[in-house]
């Protein structure tokens, strides 16, 4: 009767039933899969911060407010002075903060589908129930079907990623305010592709309603290794998250380091100027390929739709160059793929081995 428990016997079974988010093995390969910034740091640039980090003091525990990198995120991003600021490991752990203020039996999160895959993720870690509205066919907001559900779920939490991923486009403002106004809970917008929107942002929104807050991160910026997000909103949410925060989330190294790349903000938004100005002669290249639907993208990725979608992963591949796959998840991604925005020579080189593939296609055809 005294057997020893094996993790079978005490880890959730609900947990023993999911598998771990994987991350493809990237290395060696032209990695235009994840969204990150393809261009690094000049010369000088990399020299002074290595000079502010040999400075940061290792041997103490990192300032738990963090408030030099909000003060530096307030200047760099002229966030309004009257909401607060709460930073986590990423967005992805704020996410995980969110949801977990809000966990009870009865609280059901809401989000669009396809959209960010952590928003469900999370939310089953959190025995949370997650009701996903699907998009119409091509990606574009559904607000009735979306209204009706919030009449049935009544969800204490809605996420929606504007720009989405990983569709790209924008969704209407006016449906998104109808959203907020119909909300009985919470509305996170996410704004992780905001540097690549034109513009576009929901923070100008903040103090007309209280039931909204804004989530961005500089991962997509440029600085994905650092890891960290922000969620700007009312002192009323905010100072609740910052209960669960752990006290040190936001490391030492993290903290020199985005003070420093706050201060040299505008090196990071000319290079996301840079992508989306590379964003047009990619999307134009993969429009001009045969049997190839393209998505028009606000952000530093493109969705493409076409019947030999998992051939052409696979060719890419192949070729060492690593996409990312979606034709495995949501049936309206059927068929679809997602390219990140890299550099001029990456963009061609993708271009080219996709030229290349439906080349090949169309001689097997006529075979
Ligand atoms: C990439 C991404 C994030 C995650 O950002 P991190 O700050 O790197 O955790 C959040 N939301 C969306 C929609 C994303 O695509």
């Amino acid at each position: 009767m005294n057997r020893t428990p094996t993790a079978k016997d005490i880890i959730r079974p609900d947990i023993q039933a999911l598998s771990a988010y994987h991350v493809p093995d990237a290395r060696g390969f032209v990695k235009l899969d994840a969204m990150e910034n393809p261009h690094r740091l000049p010369e000088h640039l990399k020299l002074e911060l290595a000079a502010r980090l040999a400075e940061a003091a290792l041997n103490l525990y990192p300032d738990p407010h963090a408030e030099d990198v909000k003060t530096g995120l307030r200047r760099a991003f002229k966030l309004p002075e009257s909401q607060s600021i709460i930073l986590g490991n990423g967005s992805d752990e704020l996410i995980q903060t969110v949801l977990q203020a809000i966990n009870s039996d009865d609280a059901v999160v809401m989000g669009l589908e396809p959209s960010f895959v952590m928003y469900k993720m999370i939310s089953q870690f959190n025995r949370l129930r997650y009701v996903g509205v699907p998009l119409t066919a091509n990606f574009e907001l559904d607000i009735r079907a979306t209204l009706a559900a919030i009449e049935t779920h009544q969800p204490k939490l809605i996420f929606l990623a504007y720009p989405n991923n990983p569709t790209g486009g924008l969704f209407n403002r006016a449906d998104i305010e109808a959203i907020l106004l119909a909300a009985p809970g919470l509305v996170v917008v996410d704004e992780a592709y905001q540097p690549f929107a034109g513009g576009a942002t929901l923070a100008d929104a903040l103090p007309h309603y209280p039931n909204l807050v804004v989530m961005r991160t500089v991962s997509k910026l440029g600085l994905a290794g650092l890891r960290l997000g922000y969620l700007i909103g009312d002192a009323a949410w905010i100072n609740e998250f910052d209960k669960l925060r752990l006290p040190y989330n936001i490391n030492v190294l993290s903290q020199a380091a985005a003070v420093f790349m706050f201060e040299h903000v505008s090196v990071l938004l000319a290079q996301a100027d840079q992508i989306v100005a590379e964003r047009t002669p990619l999307a134009a290249g993969l429009a001009a390929l045969p049997s190839v639907e393209v998505f028009k993208s606000e952000a530093n990725f493109i969705l493409i739709r076409t019947p030999h979608a998992e051939a052409a992963f696979a060719y890419l591949l192949e070729n060492r160059i690593l996409i990312k796959a979606l034709f495995n998840g949501n049936p309206l991604l059927k068929h679809c793929l997602r390219i990140t925005v890299g550099t001029s020579s990456e963009n061609t080189l993708v271009l080219a081995t996709l030229t290349d593939f439906f080349a090949r296609v169309a001689s097997t055809q006529k075979a």
